[in-house]
């Protein structure tokens, strides 16, 4: 069986990857999200093995030491990381698999699987981004700030991505999303 192909999504909380990544998996049918570990606390209605794993610092870092995590990283003072192995047994089932992360893990994806097709969503200006997260009215304001610095760290590696594309329209960046994955996998289906 052919392998899937591993989709990674960035870009700055807010951008509306969350959206954009359900929009893409509804229109593929057969592809499949990766549910993160992180520390983080829980926002009002995120379930536990659905929206992340939740887990302490000490579980965390054993995941870590046990090699248990195909990337992470540090994040507004919280832990995100992808379990590996449910990654490899989605490829290897033939699965498109999708990666929600932030940049440092999508780098390091890169460094291990050259393969995966990094896309970067870019908010349309840092007014708007901001607006969408005090918007959410889950975030602090002292996590509102930390979350634009960081976007503004973000927003510098997006020429590193394979694709970049403006969430202004979230119609219209939905298709230009769909687009860009058909491409690859025609492509991948060419050779
Ligand atoms: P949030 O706290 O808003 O759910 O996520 C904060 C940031 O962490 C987002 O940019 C999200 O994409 C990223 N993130 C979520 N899961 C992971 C992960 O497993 N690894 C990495 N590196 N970042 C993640």
């Amino acid at each position: 069986m052919r392998r899937g192909n591993l989709y990674v999504i960035s870009g700055p909380s807010g951008a509306g990857k969350g959206t954009l990544v359900a929009r893409l998996v509804e229109q593929l049918g057969d592809a499949w999200v990766s549910v993160s570990a992180t520390t983080r606390a829980p926002r009002p209605g995120e379930r536990d093995g659905e929206h992340y794993f939740f887990l302490s610092r000490e579980r965390f870092e054993a995941m870590v030491r046990e090699g248990g995590l195909l990337e992470w990283a540090e994040f507004s003072g919280n832990l995100y990381g992808t379990p590996r192995a449910s990654v490899e047994q989605h490829m290897a089932a033939g699965q498109q698999v999708i990666l929600e992360i932030e940049v440092q893990g999508a780098f390091q994806v890169r460094a291990q699987m050259p393969e995966a097709h990094l896309v970067f969503i870019e908010p349309p200006s840092l007014d708007e981004l901001e607006r969408r997260l005090v918007g959410r009215g889950t975030e602090t304001p002292e996590s509102v700030r930390r979350r634009m610095e960081t976007a503004t760290l973000e927003l510098q590696r997006k020429n590193e991505y394979d694709y970049c594309l403006v969430n202004d329209d979230l119609e219209q960046a939905a298709q230009d999303l769909l687009a860009f994955v058909n491409g690859q996998a025609e492509e991948q289906s060419g050779d």
